[in-house]
């Protein structure tokens, strides 16, 4: 059965996009911890992000880098942290969290 996020990236299930390419898939977090918590996720279907292969990772971060100087442009904040979690959705992604201070830092 396909994950909630695959079903998200073939338009079953409605979501706020923020970015795609070939390969990737940023929308906004439907939970977000702050205003512009975006979730990055590989089209290809895999359960945890470190199971991808070492250049389909790499290509993740870029794609995601790109992503993160988006949001600092759409949601004004000091940064953009990366989290990996990965406790309820078994399909690989990475948290794009914007940072206003140092203390608001939740990881
Ligand atoms: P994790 O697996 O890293 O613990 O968290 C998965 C994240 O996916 C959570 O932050 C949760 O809010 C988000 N999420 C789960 N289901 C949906 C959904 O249907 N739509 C969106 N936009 N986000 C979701």
């Amino acid at each position: 059965m396909a994950t909630i996020f695959s079903r998200i990236i073939a338009g079953e299930i409605p979501c706020y996009k923020v970015a795609e390419n070939e390969k990737f898939f940023a929308f906004l977090d439907i939970n977000p911890l702050v205003k512009g918590h975006t979730l990055v996720v590989p089209k290809q279907e895999v359960d945890y992000i470190f199971d991808l292969s070492d250049e389909d990772l790499a290509a993740m971060h870029v794609f995601a880098k790109k992503v993160a100087r988006a949001i600092e442009k759409a949601f004004p904040c000091q940064k953009v942290g990366e989290a990996v979690i990965g406790l309820e959705v078994p399909h690989a992604h990475i948290h794009l969290i914007p940072i206003q201070k140092e203390s608001d830092m939740l990881f």
